[in-house]
């Protein structure tokens, strides 16, 4: 299977920017031995900014462009020096890739990135991908991981794509505020319902929300692939999805014609 897994913010760093050691380094675990196992993964990594505003010392995430880009330059490389370090403990090598929205429109950057791609997993790489945040202006960037990871997943032709998260799945209600509210397992069909259920609201540190995640499993399930929003507090549920196992919330791919 060839998976894509997608890391928020509020997954990868504490609420005060620094990393949570012992999240990544499971996840790095998990990922490590999916690979053993014979997954092909792909991992697209938010929490540039986030970082850097822990390591920059920053109060709080920046609202202007250029401090955002600053501490995207600065929490990338802390970013990749820690995922680097991790996998290669487990004998994996990773790559960087890092893309903005004009990669994707455009049909020639596009083909290179696809191509690309094929090369990394072909020599047995663990890409990890971003976007180039100290780079991106409105007008050209994707804005958010949850669509960028949705945009890579279909240019690899990927089996599935795995939103983890800071909540369990997508839920008939807000569960933070509505104790009735209940998990949705299972979804075939985007309806304006389900698109209703997106409230929009990011955690502090990153930037989606459950409406970007509901935009993600639009591009997903009209390529044919299927995506899952579930929790990353705990990496190891990966196993659980790599055994097809009832986990957080699917979305199934559209049957193609
Ligand atoms: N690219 C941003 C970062 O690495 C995150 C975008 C997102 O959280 O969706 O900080």
């Amino acid at each position: 299977m060839r998976i894509v897994v997608k890391v928020g913010t509020s997954t990868l760093a504490h609420k005060t920017g620094h990393l949570n050691i012992r999240r990544v380094e499971e996840l790095c675990k998990v990922l490590s031995d999916l690979k053993n196992s014979g997954e092909e993964v792909i991992l697209v990594s938010s929490g540039a900014i986030g970082m850097g505003v822990g390591k920059l010392s920053l109060k709080e995430r920046p609202s202007d462009i250029p401090t955002k880009q600053a501490a995207a330059a600065v929490g990338q490389c802390e970013l990749m020096y820690t995922y680097d370090k991790l996998f290669s403990e487990y004998n994996h090598t990773v790559a960087q890739l890092l893309m903005t929205g004009a990669d994707f429109s455009s049909e020639e950057r596009h083909n290179n990135f696809s191509n690309t791609m094929m090369r990394l997993l072909e020599l047995d790489v663990l890409p990890v991908i971003n976007e180039n945040d100290t780079v991106a202006t409105e007008e050209i960037k994707v804005g958010d991981n949850d669509t960028l990871s949705a945009l890579v997943a279909v240019s690899i032709n990927a089996d599935l794509l795995v939103l983890l998260s800071d909540i369990d799945g997508l839920f008939s209600a807000d569960p933070r505020k509505n104790p009735d509210a209940r998990l949705i397992s299972e979804v075939r069909e985007i309806t304006d319902e389900i698109m209703a259920l997106a409230g929009d609201n990011g955690s502090a540190l990153g930037t989606g929300g459950m409406k970007t995640k509901i935009h993600a499993a639009e591009i997903c399930t009209d390529n044919g692939c299927d995506m899952i929003i579930a929790n990353g507090e705990k990496p190891s549920l990966l196993y659980d999805i790599a055994d097809g196992k009832k986990t957080g919330t699917r979305f199934y791919a559209k049957k193609q014609m």
